[in-house]
């Protein structure tokens, strides 16, 4: 099995003399920034002028420049951008300040295994990725856990790139879950792969075709939306707690059989067939070089799939039923 890393594997003080600035405050920024603070690391963070985040960063206690004079003054640079925005910000505002020895880092492989950034050879270039959206980087490390992260080294310059990133895995409370290490390439396309086939697209559109099947069948929106939405959560946990036979345990018999005899007619081989297609999509670098494009061309196709996908019933049905569950608080 492969080698988890924890706490006592990692040594905290090898970043200690070494500012660090993490470029955004969204999703991963603010948790990183935070949880860096609080084990005891010098950070400011980078935000361009009129950033929303800009007040958020100082009510929470943190110093904030413009990215250019945070790239400038820190040691390790982590960048926490849109991956859509980040060569360009990269380009202007934090090669020209990467001097040997400093240490450039992202939380995604995609702008160095897809060489839209590419650092000069005398910096580390390492990536620490957490397995988990920031509210809850944030949320475990406060409640003294974590969120398990990828670790990788691209550039070693130093000779201590990975004992660094392992301890910045450690300045988030990474290790304390464990950490994995594995390499740009395979974080890169393992991730495309994973949102696009299983977690975002698969799950998105088995939950629609779900619902459309049964609303077109004459049964009731909201009926459609519990079953093929909201107990999609109630599975998911037990399947994450332990393993599918946990979920199998405690689902009816008539549900486990099922299971078994008719999920395999849904993903079926022509399903699996496509996970290939999209699979290889991504090796040969053709997803990346669509997202590229279509961001360089002001995402046109992107804003209309995204305004077209607000507008599904399902979101609708969804909204008004949430409304009335005074037991599901949104965070
Ligand atoms: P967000 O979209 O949540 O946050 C981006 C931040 O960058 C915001 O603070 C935004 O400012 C700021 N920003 C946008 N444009 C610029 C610019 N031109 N100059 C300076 N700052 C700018 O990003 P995420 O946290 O989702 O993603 C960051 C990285 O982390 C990506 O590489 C992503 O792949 C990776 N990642 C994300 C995960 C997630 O769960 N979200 C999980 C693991 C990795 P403003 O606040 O004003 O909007
Ligand atoms: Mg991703
Ligand atoms: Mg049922």
């Amino acid at each position: 099995m492969a080698r988890m890393y924890y706490d006592t594997d990692a040594d905290l003080s090898l970043l200690q003399s070494k500012p660090i600035t993490i470029i955004g405050y969204g999703s991963q920024g603010h948790a990183h920034a935070l949880n860096l603070r609080d084990s005891g690391l010098p950070v400011t963070v980078g935000l361009y002028p009129g950033s929303k985040s800009v007040a958020k960063a100082e009510a929470a206690g943190l110093r904030v420049l413009p990215v250019a004079e945070a790239a400038a003054q820190a040691e390790l640079i982590m960048v926490l951008l849109p991956d859509e925005v980040q060569k360009a910000v990269y380009l202007q505002e934090i090669q020209p300040h990467l001097h040997p020895g400093k240490i450039l880092a992202f939380a995604h492989g995609f702008n160095i295994h897809f060489a839209q950034v590419v650092p000069p050879p005398e910096v580390d270039v390492v990536m620490v990725a957490p397995k988990g959206p920031g509210h809850l980087v944030r949320r475990t490390y406060v409640q003294g856990q974590g969120v398990p992260c990828l670790f990788a080294v691209y550039q070693n310059a130093s000779g201590q790139a990975r004992e660094r990133a392992m301890s910045y895995a450690k300045g988030i409370g990474g290790t304390r879950a464990g950490i994995l290490e594995t390499s740009f390439r395979e974080e890169t396309e393992t991730d495309l792969f994973g949102e696009q086939a299983v977690l975002c697209g698969g799950l998105t559109a088995l939950i629609k075709a779900g619902f459309e099947t049964l609303v077109q069948a004459g049964y009731q929106p909201e009926l459609a939306y519990f079953e093929c939405l909201h107990e999609v959560k109630l599975i998911v946990d037990l399947i994450v707690e332990g393993g599918l036979s946990r979920m199998r345990d405690s689902i009816s018999n008539t549900a486990e059989y099922g299971d078994y005899t008719r999920g395999p007619r849904i993903i079926d081989e022509q399903v699996r067939a496509e996970m290939g297609k999209i699979l290889t999509e991504i090796q040969t670098g053709q997803f990346a070089r669509e997202f590229v494009l279509e961001n360089q061309a002001g995402k046109p196709g992107f804003t209309a799939m995204r305004r077209r996908e607000a507008a599904h019933s399902i979101e609708e049905v969804g909204r008004d039923l949430r409304a009335m569950f005074s037991w599901l608080k949104s965070e």
